[in-house]
């Protein structure tokens, strides 16, 4: 049966973007139907923005530094509605490529909400259009948990629209995002209460950087309340009243001026996609089941990115997209790898971190795991007169003396740990990284270095 395309991606974002391009550069004829702009969270409400207002919040910071190398005092203020148009023109920069790659790539945008009619016709805004393959690669949304006066919570999507720079912000959550958002406001002069749930925040990771952070944040002025749950929000005369409880002691009522920000935790966009038309699974969050070759339950019908809730981030929806690509349309069977995924934590102090936490490494090795953890003033700072601490770690697996996880916290962390990521990605052993003369003077020398 002749379908109007090969290939009908639902979803414009990162994974669904990759893989009709890709599709695409093989002969496909591919439709991407979007009814937002182009470019999903990442571009528009994720990473791009949020690295922006990274970037924004370190001015302060810089300017106090210069002092120890002999600049006069710098006094400048944020102009934050300034700030926050530029960021915006830089993401609608960036929908105006996605557009132009899209067109040079013959692809066909679809404007309109996707919504499976079955498993080959899909309802696009007016129109209904059949495809041979269909990809689902609808991403996520951020869910905002069950509180009295939850609706005076904005969450990570509002707050690159803000008007006005909040005096005082709680922003409940310890995840990546919550930390992140509470180091940027923070920078930007923010005045940041953290709420979480448990004791340390960035649960998951390596705990030596989940510390080494937490301190970090705590030194530079951002309170952090642990083992604590926000129970109401008020609105009053003079702000939101947030109310907070903490495990054993009693609750406390913060005052903030305007606004508090959720940042709990985040859902796949899978409830109105008309699933039921189809074979296709859903699990209890309304992720969708998967194969290892991104297959649904229903053959001709794929999933990647954020909704299948498996590690969500942009190159790893990229990478799902491009191997579905490869495999469908380029007669090239590939999976993606996902041993080894590096990521950073853009908070202040920066982190990244690749491969196996020390406990994950302690649990698969047991014994035989040695580690290796260097923490020093940087050089930048030694002027600057702070205090400020970079930390390394290397997990080994003595068995084989391969180095399973590499860990950082401090500047560049990010910048260096992709580097690191290729060789442990190869399965480089300590051995090797004792035989790669370093870099001098760089903080990332010590990687190389530790004993
Ligand atoms: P998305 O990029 O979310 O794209 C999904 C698209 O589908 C959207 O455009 C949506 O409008 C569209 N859509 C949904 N339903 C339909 C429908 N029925 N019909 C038509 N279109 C539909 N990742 C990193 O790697 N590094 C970071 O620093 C980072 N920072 C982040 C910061 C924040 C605040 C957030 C929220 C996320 C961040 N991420 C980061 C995660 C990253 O943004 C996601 O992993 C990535 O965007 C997932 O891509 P995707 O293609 O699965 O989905």
């Amino acid at each position: 049966m002749k379908h109007d395309f090969d290939l009908v991606v639902i979803g414009a974002g990162s994974g669904g973007i990759a893989t009709a391009r890709r599709a695409a550069e093989y002969g496909a004829k591919v439709g991407v139907a979007e009814f937002d702009r182009l470019g999903g969270t990442c571009v528009n409400r994720g990473c791009v923005p949020k690295k922006l207002m990274v970037y924004a919040s370190h001015f302060p910071e810089l300017f106090a530094d210069a002092q120890g190398y002999g600049w006069s005092l710098v006094k400048s203020s944020l102009d934050w509605e300034k700030m926050i148009t530029a960021v915006n023109d830089e993401v609608t920069r960036l929908n105006g490529i996605y557009q132009r790659m899209l067109d040079n790539s013959k692809v066909e945008i679809l404007q309109g909400y996707g919504k499976f009619i079955d498993a080959h016709t899909i309802q696009v805004g007016e129109r209904q259009v059949t495809a041979d393959k269909i990809l689902i690669a609808v991403g996520g949304r951020p869910v905002k948990p069950e509180i009295p006066g939850i609706e005076y919570a904005m969450t990570s999507d509002d707050i690159f629209h803000l008007k006005q720079q909040p005096k005082h912000i709680v922003i409940l959550g310890g995840g990546y995002i919550g930390s992140e958002f509470a180091c940027i406001l923070h920078g930007l002069g923010s005045e940041v209460t953290q709420v979480i749930r448990h004791d340390k925040i960035l649960r998951g990771f390596d705990e030596d950087l989940q510390t080494e952070i937490q301190q970090a944040m705590g030194n530079h002025g951002i309170r952090i309340l642990t083992n604590s749950q926000l129970t109401k929000i008020e609105k009053s005369d003079t702000g939101l009243l947030v109310k907070v409880r903490k495990d054993g002691d009693g609750e406390e009522t913060i005052v903030v001026d305007a606004v508090s920000l959720a940042a709990t935790g985040r859902k796949p966009n899978t409830q109105k996609l008309g699933l039921e038309n189809t074979k296709v699974q859903v699990d209890d969050n309304g992720a969708i089941v998967v194969d290892k070759y991104s297959q649904t339950a229903e053959d001709n019908i794929y999933a990647v990115g954020d909704c299948t809730d498996n590690i969500n981030l942009t190159p790893v929806a990229i990478n799902e997209g491009r191997a579905l690509a490869d495999t469908v349309f380029g007669n090239k069977s590939r999976t993606m790898s996902y041993e080894n995924v590096p990521t950073a934590i853009f908070t202040t102090p920066e982190a990244a971190t690749v491969g196996l936490t020390e406990a994950e490494a302690r649990e698969k090795y047991g014994d035989a795991v040695k580690v290796y953890r260097s923490r020093f003033r940087p050089m930048y700072y030694t002027l600057a007169g702070k205090d400020e601490k970079t930390m390394m770690k290397l997990v080994v697996d003595q068995n084989t003396d391969k180095v399973v996880g590499a860990h950082m916290v401090g500047t560049g962390a990010a910048e260096i740990i992709q580097g690191v990521a290729i060789a442990v990605k190869m399965g480089a052993t300590k051995a090797n990284f004792d035989a790669t003369v370093g870099i001098h003077p760089t903080s990332a020398e010590e990687f190389v270095t530790m004993r």
